[in-house]
């Protein structure tokens, strides 16, 4: 579950404040897959990175499965954020490091034990369908392939959600609907919560539940999928 309580981000621009956030309240049920759609600067990276606390928020608070993330102590947060997964758009993998050591990169940082590790990614790799490429590299991949490979290290601490920034948008039509497809298995099969921002109403309309419409810093629309699309 994650919930914003009346949160307010600003920054400090070169000659005036932008207020990227601006009184959002708004709640993702768990088990749910959540769309924020809206145009470039409406504030959708800043407010996914409020959820794993890339950003602080200036007020208000977020929930994360009952725990106020804006409250908790460096240690506690540590142990919240391993409950959070995310990809992005351009993947964000090591490229000097092979396909399975991007995916166990978490659990080596965490420091789990060396065989637990191994058990681990090879489940994760044969999930994501990649098995055959673990000792490969990122720029021996697919765009599609390495967003499996981005989706298969998010994964790995076992996280109750997942966010999405942008996963599809650097992909073609065919891996797009390929990757939305390993999505809704994650959602359905491990009952993880997804957080997802797109510029793109065809991902919203494929694999959402709920969206919500961001312009200028406010949800301005939200609701179910069928809702808010079919109102005139
Ligand atoms: P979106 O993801 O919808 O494109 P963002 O959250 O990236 O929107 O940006 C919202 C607003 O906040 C924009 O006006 C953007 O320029 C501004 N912004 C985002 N990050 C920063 C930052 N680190 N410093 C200053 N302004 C920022
Ligand atoms: P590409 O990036 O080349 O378009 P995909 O990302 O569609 O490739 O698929 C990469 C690999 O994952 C392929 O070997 C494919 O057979 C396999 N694959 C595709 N869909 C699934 C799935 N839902 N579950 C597991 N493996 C899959």
């Amino acid at each position: 579950m994650i919930e914003f309580i009346g949160v307010d981000k600003t920054y400090q621009g070169s000659d005036a404040e932008i207020h990227a956030l601006d009184n959002i309240n708004f709640k993702v049920d768990t088990g749910e897959i959540y769309g924020v759609v809206g145009y470039s600067g409406a504030g959708k990276s800043t407010l996914i990175r409020c959820v794993n606390q890339l950003e602080r928020v200036s007020a208000g608070q977020v929930i994360v499965d009952d725990k106020d993330l804006t409250a908790l102590t460096p240690a506690e947060l540590r142990i919240t954020k391993k409950r959070i997964g995310m990809i992005f758009q351009h993947f964000n993998l090591l490229n000097s490091k092979t396909i399975y050591t991007n995916v166990a990169m978490p659990l080596i940082l965490n420091k789990t034990p060396k065989s637990e590790i191994k058990e681990r990614v090879t489940e994760l790799l044969e999930f994501v369908g990649l098995s055959d490429k673990a000792s490969q590299y990122p720029d021996q991949l697919s765009g599609g392939q390495k967003q499996r490979v981005g989706i298969a290290r998010a994964l790995a601490t076992n996280p109750s959600i997942l966010l999405c920034d942008e996963a599809t948008s650097a992909l073609d039509p065919d891996t797009t609907e390929s990757i939305l497809k390993l999505l809704k298995k994650i959602n359905k099969e491990y009952n993880i919560t997804i957080l997802l921002i797109t510029h793109e109403m065809s991902v919203i309309r494929d694999i959402c539940h709920k969206v919500a419409v961001m312009e200028k810093g406010k949800i301005i629309e939200r609701g179910s999928v069928f809702d808010v699309f079919s109102s005139p």
